[in-house]
């Protein structure tokens, strides 16, 4: 937001690697954390969900992505099989072939751009393995969280290989959901959205997408601004349900790689420990000890060279649902904005979620608060946003004793709309003028 200091510029545009684009909503943006698969030679996967701050985007309770890893030296994927209740596995690579075996009996390859979805209701066991002639392994998987009625569902395994869409820039494939044209006929539990964009270097799409979903944009490639803001590789960017569009734009000069997650906000709590999801703590100890026991409710995994994964220790705490945060509106329905003054930098900062929209600047120059230079983020250049922030700090000004001296035009034009502070201004002089030339050029 820096400008020439004198520019009193009522919304400067904030200055971009990438066209702008008109701001569609709050984006939240997901870090990654390291995680090692289990197995013998552990592979780091980075999972941005579940966390702290999100659980679940639509269905969507996981998000694991991997790679790209040379196999010769890490040895790849190699998890033994382990059971699963209460959720879809969807497993979509970039590069390289994983062998799936599970105890509905599926033999399967997963290959680039072929969906592998698994429904595991009320227990299904399987195994993932790296084949021998992969060099190089990069993907992802993706959980999704069946609803209270389905949650015991059969054991099902489904394959599909979606075309791809072409559009001006980029190239899409729908797993799962509809997009661009493109519908997947891949049967799911609640509405999703599964699908992989690939756009151009510097390219840009607006895609239309279905106001009742939330999304989660993860990149795996380049620097996409979706909406206002930049998702970095490994990061996963989430916008609120109530939009009809959204807008990415590949900021680098290479080709950039995204999922596309999306579906209406999963409004039960769920349980997730280990390879299960559930509702309560008494769910996941019972399928615990099923599993250890070998129970039927799991079955066999054919041809899996080894033993199968055993179930960690159970903590000692009772494990607690888990729940989104209350939801959040696109900004400009509900977000508001936060004034206040930061001494350090002699401004008024206006806050909108968390970050910085806009401020007006100030020097003091004894009893006499100079303002000088009036910006808003040109993102949040809606209506009313600069009045509220001067207002605010004319008020501010006054509750600490001080008169204002208006050289900012914006705040100039403010104070003659409103003459309810004209008892605290003082016009500038040309001697004021000189001093703050003087002030401004000195740091
Ligand atoms: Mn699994």
């Amino acid at each position: 937001m820096a400008g020439d200091p004198v520019s009193n510029v009522e919304a400067a545009p904030e200055e971009t690697q990438c066209a702008p684009t008109e701001a569609s909503g709050i984006v939240e943006v997901l870090e990654a954390r390291d995680v090692p698969l289990g197995g013998l030679r552990a592979l780091q996967v980075r999972r941005t969900l579940p966390q702290r701050a999100r659980t679940l985007i639509g269905a969507w309770c996981f998000a694991d992505h991997y790679g790209p890893v040379e196999v010769p030296a890490t040895g790849g994927m190699d998890v033994p099989p382990h059971p699963h209740t209460g959720l879809q596995t969807v497993s979509w690579l970039f590069s390289g072939e994983v062998e799936h075996r599970d105890s509905l009996g599926s033999h399967a390859l997963i290959r680039p751009g072929e969906m592998n979805l698994m429904t595991g209701g009320r227990g299904i066991a399987h195994s993932e393995v790296s084949t021998p002639d992969t060099e190089l392994l990069h993907g992802v998987q993706l959980w999704v969280a069946l609803p209270e009625a389905h949650r015991d569902a059969e054991r099902d395994f489904q394959h599909y290989v979606p075309e791809v869409v072409e559009v001006f820039g980029a190239e899409i494939r729908v797993f799962l959901g509809s997009l661009a044209g493109a519908a997947s006929p891949v049967r799911t539990y609640t509405p999703l959205l599964g699908a992989q964009i690939d756009l151009e270097p510097n390219a840009a799409i607006t895609l239309a997408v279905d106001p009742a979903f939330e999304h989660g944009l993860l990149v795996d490639a380049g620097d996409v601004r979706l909406g206002g803001t930049v998702v970095r590789p490994a990061e996963l960017g989430y916008v609120a349900a109530g939009l009809d569009v959204l807008t990415l734009s590949n900021c680098s000069d290479e080709p950039a790689r995204t999922i596309l997650l999306g579906g209406p906000p999963f409004d039960e709590a769920i349980v997730m420990w280990w390879n299960f999801v559930a509702r309560n703590h008494d769910d996941i100890v019972q399928a615990r000890e099923e599993w250890e026991a070998g129970s039927e409710r799991f079955g066999e995994v054919e041809g899996y060279p080894g033993r199968r994964l055993p179930a960690p220790p159970l903590p000692n705490a009772v494990i607690m649902p888990r729940r989104n945060p209350p939801v959040q509106e696109p900004v400009e329905a509900v977000a508001e904005p936060v004034v206040r003054r930061v001494d350090a930098e002699r401004l008024y900062e206006m806050a909108i979620d968390g970050f910085r929209a806009g401020l007006t600047a100030y020097r003091d120059r004894g009893e006499q608060r100079v303002f000088y230079h009036t910006e808003v983020d040109k993102a949040h250049s809606r209506k009313g946003l600069a009045a509220t922030l001067v207002e605010q700090a004319l008020n501010d000004a006054r509750a600490t004793g001080k008169r204002i001296v208006p050289v900012c035009p914006y705040v100039a034009r403010f104070i003659k709309k409103h003459p309810e502070f004209d008892d605290v201004t003082d016009q500038p002089t040309p001697q004021l003028l000189h001093w703050l030339d003087a002030e401004l050029t000195a740091q």
